[in-house]
């Protein structure tokens, strides 16, 4: 188990990247979604043992990272944003490097290990091809081949995503799926549909503070009979915007289809109910966060603050734990 406590990362300038992060995880994958700047990289470098904490504590599996972090990183796997290849390097090359480079024991030799990795991530066929010939997918799941060296118990995987086509997005959510098994799996993204595919739990992070942690389902279902989908004309959009209600907007045929979050159950004239996708309950989320941070209107943070006992919105859903919100 992974158990974080307190987490301050002040830099200097001062910018507080989080602000008190407090957080549990079990076995299995786990999302961080949040904008850019959120302190999403703050937090998996931190917990990488790379970036020291202005203060607070990080266990796994009651081992306490920040006091030992030699010890730990046997047991940690990471996956940085921007990963450093050399481009000259053939795969195999670099990742028999990489692998040195995190003292990885391998009983039958590095390479031989690195081939078992390379065939796990499906890349055996570009061994021999130099790392700068990859595509930005395959140069992911090179990195991926290093961060699971070693078996590690904590798989750290920050922004995998960014800048992937579609179809290589999709290669690597099967290889991450793949790679869960009994481990904790902490992946960072401002991607809602990377939580929406892979992840049974996540949390919104903004601002350097947790604004909720939940499931995909129960964040959905806070949100039930309260998303309404409607057209509107370029010159009508700008004003629903600022009623800051809208969660999507996309345009279809030079109109806008849009969709708005109206928990009042008044939304504009002509919109129809809809089901809650995910982002419509992402979007929310940030706001109520907002709301309950003093910057929004408060309004808005009820629908989403956590169930009472027994409370089964949305036909015996979890509850949506609000993080670090004052109400
Ligand atoms: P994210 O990964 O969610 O985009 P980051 O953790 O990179 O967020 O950044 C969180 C905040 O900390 C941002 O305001 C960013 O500008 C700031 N920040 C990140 N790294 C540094 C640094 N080395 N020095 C000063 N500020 C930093």
């Amino acid at each position: 188990m992974l158990r974080i406590k307190n987490l301050v990362k002040v830099y200097p300038g001062p910018v507080t990247a989080l602000q008190g992060v407090d957080l549990d995880l079990e076995a299995g994958m786990f999302g961080l979604l949040g904008p850019n700047g959120a302190g999403k990289s703050t937090f998996m470098r931190i917990l990488a043992g790379l970036l020291e904490p202005t203060s607070g504590a990080v266990m796994l599996d009651g081992e306490d990272i920040l006091a030992k972090p030699e010890r730990v990183r046997a047991r940690l796997g990471y996956l940085p944003q921007e990963f450093g290849f050399y481009p000259h390097l053939s795969g195999e090359q670099m990742l028999i490097h990489l692998l040195r480079l995190k003292g990885v024991e391998a009983p039958r030799g590095l390479k031989a290990l690195a081939g078992e990795l390379l065939e796990r991530v499906n890349l055996s066929f570009a061994a021999k091809r130099k790392v700068k010939s990859y595509s930005g997918g395959m140069r992911q799941r090179l990195g991926i081949a290093q961060a699971v060296a070693g078996n590690p118990r904590l798989l750290i995987v920050d922004e995998p995503t960014a800048g992937l086509d579609p179809e290589e997005r999709l290669r690597f959510y099967h290889l991450l799926a793949e790679l869960a098994g009994n481990r904790i799996v902490l992946l960072s993204t401002h991607i809602v549909e990377d939580v929406a595919v892979l992840c049974p739990q996540f949390a919104v992070i903004r601002g350097g503070r947790l604004v909720a942690k939940t499931t995909p389902r129960a964040a959905r279902a806070a949100i039930e009979g309260a998303i309404f989908e409607g057209t509107v004309s370029p010159v009508e959009l700008p004003e629903l915007r600022q009623s800051g209600s809208v969660t999507q907007a996309i345009l279809v045929e030079g109109r806008h289809r849009v969709r708005v979050f109206a928990p009042d159950g008044s939304p504009p004239l002509g919109f129809e109910r809809v089901t809650p996708t995910l982002e419509d309950a992402y979007l929310v989320l940030m706001r109520s966060g907002l709301a309950g941070l003093g910057g929004d209107d408060p309004g808005r943070g009820v629908v989403v603050a956590p169930g009472a006992p027994g409370d089964t919105a949305g036909g015996g859903a979890e509850p949506v734990h609000l993080v670090g919100v004052r109400s």
